[in-house]
């Protein structure tokens, strides 16, 4: 069975989509969305060899080897310019989706969706999208086993446009769901909070020296930033 977390990113897939996913591990996303009728193909990529290898294991198993292809490779080096028409990366850091995209950027010009997934860092992936022409068109939050994970979707278009004139608050906390203010979302922000706060009480004295003050500076600032939107 498909986790929760890629359940709900397969929603996203429009119907028919030539569908890339990259950093594919088992395949399962692909396989899920051939099976149920999302994706028309699909490319599963992968850069190390284990997973590489299981995704191959997994798409012979459901037979599926006719419409996914699974490929070896960096990122979006799998993929010919022009070949996916939506693109999944999930369960990676933030920072990491955001270099796969970067040094993929030439791949990107007819791709019409981008599904990302980060474990952590969201704000990372879009102040990415922002810089690059990718506009977010929705948002996504899920809880599994005791973790929470967002889902960003994005398509080429207008990237201010979903964040009016709260640009600071949303590129961190996300426009749509800072909008939408679920219980998760209370959830995770309230988790968040309680941890810088631990971290800066157990910080030395104030005054010990510039790094550290630095560092003190931010928690205070992300402090103060997520009590005034909850
Ligand atoms: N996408 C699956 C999911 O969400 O369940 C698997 C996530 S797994 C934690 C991350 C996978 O990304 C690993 O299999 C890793 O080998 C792969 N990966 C990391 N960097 C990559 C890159 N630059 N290009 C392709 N795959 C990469």
């Amino acid at each position: 069975k498909l986790s929760e977390r890629l359940e709900r990113v397969s929603i996203h897939i429009p119907k028919d989509s030539i569908l890339a996913d990259i950093g594919s591990d088992h395949a399962y996303l692909p396989c899920y969305a051939i099976e149920q009728g999302l994706a028309a193909r699909a490319i599963a990529g992968e850069v190390s060899e284990g997973p590489f290898q299981s995704a191959c294991s997994q798409v012979k198993q459901t037979e599926l080897d006719e419409v996914i292809e699974v490929r070896k490779g960096d990122g979006l080096d799998v993929l010919q310019e022009g070949e996916a028409t939506c693109i999944t990366i999930c369960g990676m850091g933030g920072a990491l989706i955001s270099q796969i995209l970067d040094r993929g950027k030439t791949k990107l010009s007819k791709v019409e969706r981008l599904i990302l997934q980060p474990n952590i860092a969201a704000n990372i992936v879009r102040n990415w999208l922002k810089e690059n022409g990718w506009e977010l068109v929705g948002e996504d939050i899920v809880e599994e086993d005791g973790k929470i994970y967002e889902i960003l979707i994005a398509e080429q278009g207008e990237p201010l446009r979903p964040y009016g004139d709260q640009i600071e608050n949303g590129l961190l906390f996300g426009p749509f769901l800072l909008a939408e203010q679920s219980d998760v979302f209370k959830k995770k922000w309230n988790f968040e909070k309680s941890h810088w706060e631990r971290i800066l009480r157990q910080m030395p004295e104030k005054g010990e020296n510039q790094e550290t003050e630095a560092k003190r500076e931010q928690l205070i600032q992300l402090i103060k930033q997520v009590k005034e939107i909850l």
